[in-house]
């Protein structure tokens, strides 16, 4: 089983990702925790995925396509999994369909996590004391609302036309999101 979380930061995909990796026992690939580690042992990636992700920007698209398609090439991934964070632009979303025609790949469900914006900035400022993320400050946060505004938003689109997208309430909490969307998976 192949599934794509989609949605504003904020809204729990990475959470709801790790539980029902956990429940398929299927490996969560999420791109934001990728560079992170890349960024903590301090690869030549890592050094130039900082300054941006920090700031709350996307970092280039040929290097989180080409981590991307490493991570699903490794044997782990063989029966399937579950990935956040990617795509987040056009360019990734139609690098990512290509790499499943050419591996033979067949992508299940794309789950859109609707959130408001005010709620999502409510849940990551009280992240922030919790996790304290460089990237959950306002200035970041702000940006990366833009980002995902202009970048990723019009991904809600390219994947309603290919009938795989289920959208769900992300305002409901951590078991009614759970429930709701993936009891019956
Ligand atoms: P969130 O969804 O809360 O913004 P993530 O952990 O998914 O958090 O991503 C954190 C940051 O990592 C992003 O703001 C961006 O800088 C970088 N990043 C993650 N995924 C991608 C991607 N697919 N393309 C470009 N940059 C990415």
């Amino acid at each position: 089983m192949i599934l794509i979380f989609l949605g504003p930061p904020g809204s729990g995909k990475g959470t709801q990702a790790k539980m029902l990796a956990e429940k398929k026992g299927l490996p969560h690939i999420s791109l934001g925790d990728i560079l992170r580690e890349e960024v903590r042992i301090g690869t030549e990636i890592g050094r130039k995925a900082k300054v941006l992700m920090d700031a709350g920007k996307l970092v280039p698209d040929e290097l989180t396509i080409e981590l991307t398609r490493r991570r699903i090439n490794q044997p782990d991934c063989r029966n399937g999994f579950i990935i956040d964070g990617f795509p987040r632009s056009m360019a990734q979303a139609e690098a990512l369909t290509a790499m499943f025609a050419a591996q033979k790949l067949n992508l299940d469900k794309v789950i859109y996590f609707r959130l408001s914006e005010t709620e999502a900035v409510k849940r990551l400022l009280s992240r922030a004391g919790i996790e304290g993320r460089a990237d959950d400050n306002e200035a970041a946060i702000k940006t990366r609302f833009e980002v995902y505004e202009k970048a990723t938003r019009p991904l809600i689109d390219y994947y309603q036309q290919t009938g795989k997208l289920f959208e769900i309430d992300a305002a409901q909490t951590i078991e009614q999101v759970f429930q709701s969307a993936f009891s019956g998976l």
